[in-house]
């Protein structure tokens, strides 16, 4: 069943209000009764009325000046009146209540027909008023609701991306990740014409350390490396990434050859300083490193595969050199421009 709907009606004489009451019986009316202005205005304080039926001759404050005081108020502004009065021969009273905002009229003696028409017509309105009101509570929570979601998966979308762009394994960046960043510090270093430096390393000898070991010392060593070298990277835009099973491999954007160098040496020394045991390799008996490095100012024609190619080169003869060692290979295509050269 539905709430009730509550009207007023305003009447200076008491049998007056009962026979409207009585004309608008229905179990879907609340009706609330006031036989002066001044109550009037009272009730409409802490009621919400659909509609008020307004006697306009009354003593003290007649119809239209409490129709003039409620149209003067933000919170009964809009509430729409019905005036009821004996005086319909005059026209001048008539504009008076447009004036002060009337809505329509019922003529004395009260013709229940015409009062239950223009009741239906006002409580339909108000009915749809609520409606509306309804919808409108109801989107606002569905777009608060839309709102929350969308600032929910965001936060998703940017966690998985965090976890998409690390290693599972280590939790330093992964190839991906690399790819990425050696692509946005190229063409940074590109427009301020200044050096990009890569080194490219390999733990010494793995299959062996997996093999005598097995993987989950495997895994272990390799986290162990991996996170000794991240907490080497001091700046900003320095990045160190698992490259491939036991491959890494830094960016070092703005530092020249001789800076990659002393960085290479640093990370070979910082590994074999972690004395994992390394029983069945043949360079020393703690896992080492070896390291390629090479370093260019990102020209047209020249790409960042070049530059991955010399350090893979660099890392290449290292190996052959014997392991646990760095070497540098210049970046070879005749449109890179070595800054060492
Ligand atoms: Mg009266």
């Amino acid at each position: 069943m539905t709430t009730p709907i509550d009207i007023l009606i305003v009447d200076d004489r008491p049998e007056n209000l009962l026979t409207l009451e009585h004309l608008l019986d229905s179990p879907e009316l609340r009706i609330v009764r006031a036989n002066s202005g001044q109550e009037a205005l009272a009730r409409l304080l802490d009621h919400d009325f659909a509609l008020v039926l307004l006697d306009v001759q009354m003593p003290e404050m007649d119809g239209f000046e409490t129709a003039e005081l409620m149209r003067s108020n933000k919170r009964t502004r809009n509430i729409p009146i019905i005036f009821v009065t004996a005086n319909h021969t005059e026209r001048q009273h008539i504009f008076r209540g447009y004036d002060s905002g009337a809505v329509d009229y019922l003529f004395k003696p009260l013709d229940p027909q015409m009062l239950f028409c223009k009741v239906r017509i006002f409580l339909e309105i108000h009915r749809q008023r609520q409606a509306l009101q309804a919808k409108t509570r109801e989107l606002d929570a569905r777009i608060s609701e839309l709102n929350m979601l969308q600032a929910e998966l965001e936060k998703k979308n940017h966690q998985l991306q965090l976890l998409s762009s690390l290693d599972g394994l280590t939790g330093i960046p992964n190839r991906r990740q690399f790819d990425e960043m050696l692509g946005v510090e190229w063409n940074r270093m590109a427009r301020e014409k200044l050096p990009l430096s890569l080194i490219i390393l390999d733990v010494d000898h793995f299959k062996n350390y997996n093999d005598r070991y097995g993987h989950l010392a495997g895994d272990c060593c390799l986290r162990r490396v991996a996170e000794s070298l991240d907490a080497m990277m001091r700046r900003p835009a320095d990045m160190i990434a698992r490259y491939g099973g036991e491959e890494f491999a830094a960016i070092l954007p703005g530092t020249s050859i001789e800076g990659a160098q002393i960085v290479a040496e640093s990370m070979r020394l910082t590994v074999a300083g972690l004395e994992i045991e390394h029983a069945d390799s043949p360079v020393q008996s703690v896992v080492t490193v070896s390291l390629g490095i090479s370093s260019v100012i990102p020209i047209p024609g020249c790409t960042s595969s070049d530059l991955i190619q010399a350090a893979d080169q660099g890392l290449y003869q290292a190996k052959q050199a014997g392991r646990d060692r760095w070497v540098r290979a210049d970046c070879v295509p005749v449109a890179c421009k070595s800054p060492w050269s």
